[in-house]
């Protein structure tokens, strides 16, 4: 029995599959990592662009990079790997995905149930009154940025900038799928954003199997991984499913 034929017991006997998600099962998408050399975070300066008090500050500043993250999220699409973790639901093995992204690609990939721990880059909110709205391509371009129809101001992404909280529900959610999951999925994330990287190991000391689909090893991989793939979940995960 190989590796992949052995998690797919795994995940047979156990049932209650949850997948941990980051930057890197976007990456095959078109979504470069934002810490990595193509990353947003080199050519824009996060306290710069991505702080809460930036944003209010200056919306028409943040715009110029919130305009070309847009541009990149709406020329993606789901990867092999995004596709996969969709079959894996269709099958009724995964019940959940706790992504940190925020290019939305779960949805689109199909899974209905992701909890969006970072937020959702493709809608925007008013911090004057709340309103929620869908992205649009005709949006972006918008200058010197879109507007709340309400209100006039600047409408920004719904996603949690620097200064900004994880949105309660989406903590309360995470840590309730992590303490009943039989399997975690651990995908394409470094684990060095807190408190997301806190997630894992409360699965773990419930007691669920730790599957890690990594292209390098991580804080996790010496901890709390029961089962280490080295590689790109597109690569791994339809290895996986050939056996469910
Ligand atoms: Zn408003």
């Amino acid at each position: 029995m190989d590796d992949y034929q052995r998690v797919a017991e795994i995940i047979k006997e156990k049932q209650y599959l949850v997948a941990f998600t980051g930057a890197g099962i976007s990456v095959d998408s078109g979504i470069p990592a934002f810490r990595g050399g193509q990353g947003l975070w080199e050519k824009y300066d996060p306290m710069e662009y991505a702080h809460i008090r930036a944003f209010t500050n200056n919306p028409e500043k943040v715009w110029i990079m919130l305009r070309e993250m847009s541009k990149v999220i709406f020329e993606s699409g789901p990867s092999p790997a995004h596709l996969a973790l969709a079959t894996l639901e269709q099958k009724g093995y995964l019940k959940s995905v706790i992504t940190q992204n925020v290019d939305g690609l779960h949805h689109v990939a199909g899974n209905s149930d992701v909890i969006e721990y970072h937020g959702n880059h493709r809608w925007l909110t008013c911090l004057n009154c709340s309103r929620r709205v869908l992205l649009t391509p005709q949006m972006i371009e918008l200058l010197p940025y879109p507007r709340c129809e309400k209100c006039n101001r600047a409408l920004k992404p719904d996603v949690v900038f620097f200064g900004e909280g994880i949105p309660m529900i989406a903590m309360l959610r995470a840590n309730e799928e992590a303490n009943r999951c039989g399997v975690m999925f651990i995908i394409g994330t470094s684990g060095v954003v807190y408190p997301a990287a806190e997630i894992p190991y409360v699965a773990k000391s419930k007691g669920a199997t730790i599957v890690e689909i990594n292209v390098e090893s991580t804080p996790f991989t010496s901890s709390i991984t029961d089962h280490f793939f080295t590689g790109t979940a597109s690569d791994v995960l339809p290895k996986i499913l050939e056996h469910l």
